[in-house]
């Protein structure tokens, strides 16, 4: 692996070590090994950041410039990011055990938030209200709310990064990004190229740390305005109330469970591909995977054996080749999770046809690897059923009709998404329409883009991401009302429309 790089935070511009002087390591989960270290953070950093933000926020270049040229930087961020994918890639490769081949992909994905948040920086617009009053002009505009704290998830480190800080910047914010203790490298590597765009300092900062000192530090700062967060549901719950305290804006997008049906009209080619991606590419560690497979009674046999060959034949190993289908878990406290609830399943009666432990392959070395899982038998009540797990662990729960796909498809705390797979126009919408959850896909699977909002119902969090919506949760209205009057009228007499 060679020597262990060193990164350090951004704050206001320069690079920094944290107050404390101390750090913490990151592992390359293909091998086990440590291969960089970054500053551990603490409440002293994060009030720098802060402060930081907030005098960008209100001082200096950013508060000046206007709209179009906010964009004009977010667009040649995007030129940046597209230029430097490659490099970029190979950081969340090493710092998080993604593939290579997804990850080649994303980045060269990523530039397109950049382009169309870009885009839409100078496309908000106020209105003028024809006011039920006389001689008064009346119009509202949308202004920034000021420093947001981005905290993210290990998952998709820049991905996630990326939706926040997209229009947060269109919008006219300023950041403090926060990112996983366990995948913090990629998010370094992208300020450089934020300073590399022309932002002015202080207007996109990062601080490394842990989530109950870094994370905490930065909820509760008086000067942030908003908290965009994505994460576990314990967390948000956690976040949310923090913020309560400071009446501060929150949007989270958290965990699910969702379900993918399977209708035994189905293309069954097509829906066995769509449950595989599903619950096994990105090794399951997607706040989307469709980790209740929910499939029709009369083709549970048949769909099952189709589905178990063609996951038994995921490649699995070494997630910078190109060929691997199934890499690494990113953390050991994640692959340990996998693994105690794949135990639960089985103590709970849950039939194991699949998998079901830890991979030792000998192409998976010493590597953090769960054997691609598939548990029938699945009773929706059992916890296997109700909680996520984060990986490649899929529970298959038969239905009989459309009337019990919907009762067992809602029948959850969570609604970020749902699958349904089925060639019936009708019963296609009805199944969008009864569904309760942010997503429904027919007959496709994890499909996302910056074009169409995101997020969450029930548990699985408040407020959208990406689409024209997102930038809404980054902005405030003003009223502003004018009066045209020459005199003002009597203050103690209250006047309506028409009255003489
Ligand atoms: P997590 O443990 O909740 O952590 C998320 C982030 O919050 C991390 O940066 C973490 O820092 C930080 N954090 C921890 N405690 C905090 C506190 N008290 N105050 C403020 N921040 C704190 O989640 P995770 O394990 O990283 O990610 C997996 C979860 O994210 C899953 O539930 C998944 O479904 C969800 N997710 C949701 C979406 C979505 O868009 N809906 C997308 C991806 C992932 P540390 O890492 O240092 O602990």
């Amino acid at each position: 692996m060679g020597e262990i790089k060193t990164y350090r935070m951004y704050i206001e511009g320069k690079s920094c070590e944290s107050a404390s002087g101390q750090w913490f390591e990151s592992y390359y989960p293909y091998t086990g090994k440590v291969w960089a270290r970054f500053p551990r953070g603490n409440a002293e950093d994060v009030d720098r950041a802060v402060n930081a933000a907030q005098k960008a926020f209100t001082q200096g270049e950013w508060p000046r410039l206007h709209a179009s040229q906010r964009g004009a930087l977010l667009r040649r961020l995007g030129d940046l990011v597209a230029e430097n994918a490659q490099a970029l890639a190979e950081t969340e490769v090493q710092d998080n055990g993604k593939l290579i081949a997804e990850m080649s992909a994303q980045l060269r994905y990523i530039p397109q938030w950049y382009y169309y948040f870009g885009g839409l920086a100078d496309k908000i617009e106020g209105a003028v209200i024809p006011i039920d009053k006389p001689e008064t002009f009346n119009y509202t505009r949308y202004e920034p709310l000021g420093v947001v704290a981005a905290i993210t998830a290990w998952n998709s480190p820049l991905l996630l990064a990326t939706w926040k800080l997209a229009p947060a910047l269109a919008a006219g914010n300023t950041v403090v990004l926060k990112p996983s203790e366990f995948t913090s490298a990629s998010a370094l590597e992208f300020v450089k190229l934020v300073e590399q765009a022309g932002f002015p300092p202080g207007v996109v900062n990062v601080i490394t740390g842990f989530g109950a000192e870094v994370g905490d530090a930065l909820v509760s700062h008086p000067d942030v305005a908003k908290v965009a967060f994505t994460g576990g549901e314990m967390t948000g719950q956690k976040v949310y109330e923090t913020a309560a305290r400071g009446m501060k804006r929150v949007s989270l997008e958290l965990g699910g469970k969702s379900p993918n049906i399977v209708f035994d009209d189905a293309n069954l080619d097509n829906a066995v591909k769509g449950a595989v991606s599903g619950i096994f590419a990105a090794t399951g560690q997607t706040c989307i995977a469709g980790s209740r497979l929910l499939v029709q009674e009369s083709i549970h046999n048949e769909f099952v054996d189709r589905l178990v060959s063609f996951a038994k034949a995921a490649r699995m190993g070494d997630p910078s080749s190109l060929e691997t289908q199934v890499g690494p878990v990113t953390t050991v406290p994640q692959m340990e999770k996998i693994l105690g609830y794949i135990d639960i399943a089985k103590g709970e009666g849950a039939e194991c046809i699949l998998g079901g432990g830890r991979a030792t392959r000998p192409e998976c070395g010493d590597g953090w690897f769960v054997e691609p899982t598939v548990f029938t038998g699945v009773r929706n009540d059992m916890r296997i059923a109700q909680e996520e797990v984060f990986g490649p662990v899929l529970s298959v729960i038969p239905f009989r009709d459309e009337e019990e796909a919907v009762e067992i498809g809602n029948d959850i705390v969570y609604g970020l998404a749902a699958g349904v797979w089925t060639q019936s126009i009708r019963r296609a919408l009805t199944m969008t329409d009864r569904l309760r959850a942010g997503t429904i896909w027919v007959n496709t699977y994890r499909a996302v883009s910056y074009m169409s909002p995101f997020g969450g119902y029930k548990r699985s969090g408040l407020g959208r991401e990406n689409g024209q919506e997102a930038i809404y949760d980054f902005l405030q209205t003003k009223c502003v009302w004018i009066s045209t009057a020459e005199d003002t009228p009597n203050p103690f007499i209250m006047r309506l429309p028409g009255d003489d």
